[in-house]
């Protein structure tokens, strides 16, 4: 992790967000992709950039730091050009560098190509060193190179089919999407872990991450990308390849968890109807007598809403979220990140004192942050505070592009809810089971849950994880 930023409050951390808008009539595609971008930035903070084609030349303008950082109206009114993809990052894997940041470009015997790309590839450092072994060379650390190199590679059977033989040779996750001069290809890997859809500005074709992009830019929903599938937007219009084999949807469960906007739908699930409905069957399962129910700001406000409809309990607001802090205010040493939730996290008094308070959070990584919280409602006067978590607990490292801390850091490996909640203090401590957390998905298998549960839909190459390795699915 980089030492200057301090974690989201004791969560998993995002992985990238991606976004691109190709256009076979004029429009300002670079400005499009700045305000998708700007709805993903959730998605990640470090660095942001922008690639646009005016159908001659790809340009990029990139950087550390917000969106609202990296780009300035002068900066797009050089990125001139009817289409563009886009990239907002956390890093995973490669360093916290400029040069890791994307979009990535590099020019091949296709012509310009550049890439933005969300995920994890588990096999990148055996392709890496098979690619250096036969003369390439990287300019970076990022699994994207390795990608972009793998397509420069097959050129003689054209973009789409490179990228399809590309997807065929990458493991993980990913969600990318690769411009050319005149034309771009959107990719969701063969288990779809990462997110990613289509939509319709006008007459141009556009894809993001999340639906929620495309809100933002009023463009129309037009459907998921599917797992293995390739989807090309060229002067013929929009079709696909999917030559994978043993595709199936293994959506990564944690984007409706608390990495996606609660405003987006994935794979047809609305994000904040599924938060909701978590916290209607966590009561179900771990119900207590309570005076309010109160929702960790901002995501555990929607399930914290499903177990007050389902209880009967008021929801009453508690903790007020400081908007204006940023993530690179501290230095996180544990002492400081402790007291970076009194910056973050303030209680309103009045709605606590003399009260039981039933808090409800999204999931619980370290326990740190619940630690800290439950000790700050009790000091404003909670009679009793019980903390229901809508998620199972986190007990596994995950491989698929999210930064989880060493296993033995997770509190949820402790596997035992009476040991843990000796950690966090609470009167009660109670998770959603993994039986409730797939039923508020809406019942099928359909989703990936290697941090709940060990079992992963992609084996991870040893040496890549952090941790012990799970088993594939
Ligand atoms: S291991 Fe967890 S965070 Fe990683 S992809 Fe699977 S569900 Fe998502």
């Amino acid at each position: 992790m980089n030492n200057n930023r301090v974690p989201e409050l004791d969560k998993l951390e995002e992985e990238c967000g991606v976004f691109g808008c190709f256009s076979n009539s004029p429009i300002d595609a670079s400005v499009v992709t700045y305000y998708g971008l700007y709805s993903l930035q959730h998605r990640g903070q470090e660095s942001a950039g922008i690639a646009v084609s005016n159908g001659e030349r790809i340009m990029v303008h990139k950087g550390m730091g917000l969106v609202s950082e990296v780009f300035s109206k002068e900066k797009l009114d050089v990125l001139k050009g009817s289409s563009a993809i886009g990239h907002v990052r956390y890093s995973t894997t490669g360093d916290s560098d400029i040069k890791n940041s994307q979009p990535l470009d590099a020019e091949t015997k296709l012509g310009p190509l550049s890439i933005s790309h969300n995920g994890n590839i588990v096999n990148a450092d055996v392709l890496r060193d098979l690619l250096e072994d036969t003369g390439r060379l990287f300019q970076t650390s990022s699994d994207s190179e390795v990608i972009l190199n793998l397509i420069a590679r097959a050129y003689k059977k054209g973009l789409p089919e490179a990228v399809s033989d590309a997807a065929n040779t990458i493991q993980g996750s990913y969600a990318i999407i690769i411009l050319s001069k005149d034309s771009m290809v959107g990719a969701r890997d063969r288990n779809g872990i990462r997110p990613l859809c289509i939509g319709r500005l006008g007459d141009a074709w556009v894809f993001a991450s999340e639906s929620c992009a495309l809100d933002t830019i009023g463009a129309e929903f037009v459907r998921d990308v599917k797992p293995g599938e390739i989807v090309i937007a060229d002067k013929d219009g929009l079709r696909s390849i999917n030559n994978m084999e043993r595709t199936s949807c293994q959506t990564c469960s944690f984007e409706y968890i608390y990495f996606a906007r609660p405003d987006s739908v994935i794979d047809e699930i609305d994000v904040y109807e599924m938060r909701c409905r978590s916290g209607e069957r966590l009561y179900e399962e771990c119900p207590v007598e309570a005076d309010i129910i109160s929702g960790v700001p901002n995501s555990g406000i929607p399930a914290a809403v499903g177990y007050s409809k389902k209880s009967g309990i008021p929801y009453e607001m508690t903790l007020i979220k400081n908007k204006y802090v940023g993530r690179t205010f501290i230095t996180p040493s544990q002492e400081l990140r402790e007291k970076a939730v009194n910056v973050k996290l303030n209680v309103m008094k009045n709605s606590v004192k003399g009260k039981r308070v039933v808090l409800i959070d999204d999931s619980v990584v370290r326990g740190t942050t619940s630690r800290k919280l439950v000790e700050m409602l009790r000091a404003a006067g909670a009679t009793e505070v019980h903390l229901r978590v809508a998620s199972p607990p986190v007990a596994y490292p995950c491989y698929f592009g999210i930064d989880t801390p060493y296993r033995n850091e997770l509190i949820g490996s402790e596997g035992d809810i009476e040991a843990m909640n000796k950690t966090i203090g609470a009167d009660s401590l109670g998770y959603l089971s993994r039986e409730g957390l797939l039923a508020s998905l809406g019942g099928e298998e359909n989703f990936c849950m290697g941090c709940f549960t060990g079992v992963y839909p992609v084996a991870a190459q040893i040496g890549r994880g952090k941790d012990v390795m799970g088993e594939q699915k």
